[in-house]
């Protein structure tokens, strides 16, 4: 029999209590009596991280470092010893893991780090000797020895490091849902599974707020040629596979309706006119590690207006980045924060016309304002109020003929 050494990536909900704990611990003993050998990553019980986000901010909600990292980073310490355990129980010999142990080696950007290294020489001898790593997802080491985290999700793309590493040709995502949908199954109870994806709508998906799958992972899958296996936790059957477009033969010309249901949009009014201006406010903001989405700029008789949107999670310390920099009395500047982004996303729209004309022809059709818009070639996007979300993505679903019949 063919040993087949697997990575396998279970996220929040599937890891979200005891009995979940224990019914993940009797499917890898399955795999491994199957003949295969798991490497396993693991996430934060749900609902942890943001418990231990909630009390970073009661303490300094702009403090971003070390050990803003290493207190994000501990609930998946309790995961990987659960897990561990449950295995052992069943006779399976494990070696729990966290990142530095592992040696997941990152740049020092804390919160939002940079995988650069994975040491694969423990991985090997471990596999070898037929023992199941059973490794902490979302955390990394720096140079300084210091805990760092991947960014809100960040468990994905330590599975696809690792399939990389190991030059795996696939990686399994095990999560709460059965598939990637259409449009999320939560929004859009209309939405469809998708059989295959490519690995462009997928990063594009992920980078317009659907949560389903960690950008830096599908990038990571693009880049070393891992397919994503994205499956069901409690089912057991195929879900979506991500694959290079070019292994696709039918091209939906809008695959999926994505959204963000909190995103943050800043106007100032006027803003200087000189160049230097936006170059000193948008490096001030990368500087902090704010992750500016949509950039509008405009301009009329009284002035130039700028806008933009950044994260729900960026828009502290956006907000303190402004408040030092703004002229004080010259300049006007209004928050947005009920508002929402809603996307369409499709390779197909390459090669057809007129998927911008319907998209704003659906929202004109419910009355719905526009804020900010973006295009790529394979994507449309809007900033839209949050009360009409969930019109938006459903009528848009349906416009782009993706409802279930
Ligand atoms: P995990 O904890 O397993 O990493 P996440 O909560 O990060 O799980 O991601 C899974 C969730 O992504 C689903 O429960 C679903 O609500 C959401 N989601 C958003 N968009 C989609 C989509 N297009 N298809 C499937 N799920 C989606
Ligand atoms: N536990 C982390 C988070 O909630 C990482 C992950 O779930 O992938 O963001
Ligand atoms: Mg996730």
């Amino acid at each position: 029999m063919e040993r087949r050494v697997v990575v396998k990536k279970y996220g929040g909900t599937s890891v979200g209590s005891i009995e979940r704990i224990e019914a993940v611990a009797e499917r890898l003993f399955n795999d491994c009596k199957a003949g295969q050998i798991p490497i396993v990553v693991v996430s934060a019980m749900s609902g942890e991280t943001n418990r231990l986000i909630a009390l970073a901010q009661q303490v300094d909600p702009l403090y971003r470092g070390p050990a803003y990292d290493l207190l994000i980073a501990s609930g998946e310490q309790v995961s990987v010893g659960l897990v561990s355990m449950a295995l052992e129980k069943r006779g399976i010999k494990t070696q729990p893991l966290l990142a530095f142990q592992l040696g997941i080696e990152t740049d020092s950007v804390y919160s939002k780090a940079r995988i650069k290294n994975i040491r694969t020489k423990e991985l090997q001898r471990l596999i070898d000797q037929g023992i199941v790593p059973i490794v902490a997802g979302f955390q990394g080491v720096d140079e300084f020895s210091n805990v760092t985290t991947l960014g809100r999700g960040g468990s994905d793309t330590t599975a696809l490091a690792l399939a990389a590493a190991i030059h795996a040709s696939e990686c399994e995502i095990y999560t709460d849902v059965p598939a990637v949908f259409s449009a999320d199954p939560r929004l859009v109870p209309k939405a469809r599974e998708i059989q295959k994806l490519s690995f462009d709508e997928m990063m594009e998906m992920a980078s317009l707020g659907s949560k389903v799958l960690h950008i830096r992972s599908v990038e990571m899958g693009a880049k070393y040629n891992v397919r994503i296996h994205l499956r069901s936790t409690f089912e057991i059957r195929e879900g979506t596979w991500i694959i290079p477009e070019g292994e696709i033969m039918e091209q939906a010309v809008v695959s999926s309706v994505t959204h963000d249901p909190v995103t943050y949009v800043f106007k100032l009014f006027p803003i200087p006119p000189e160049t230097s201006f936006l170059s000193r406010l948008f490096t001030q903001l990368a500087d902090k590690g704010v992750v500016v989405d949509i950039i509008t700029q405009s301009q009329s008789e009284a002035g130039q207006r700028l806008a933009f949107s950044v994260t729900q999670e960026d828009y502290p310390l956006a907000e303190s980045v402004l408040q030092a920099l703004l002229p004080k009395d010259k300049l006007t500047k209004e928050v947005m924060s009920k508002v929402s982004k809603i996307s369409v996303v499709g390779v197909g729209m390459r090669n057809h016309p007129g998927v911008a004309a319907r998209f704003f022809s659906v929202l004109a059709e419910n009355n719905i304002q526009v804020h900010l818009v973006t295009t790529s070639e394979i994507k449309i996007s809007a900033v839209i109020d949050e009360a009409n979300l969930t019109i938006a993505a459903q009528a848009l679903h349906q416009a782009f003929d993706l409802d279930r019949n």
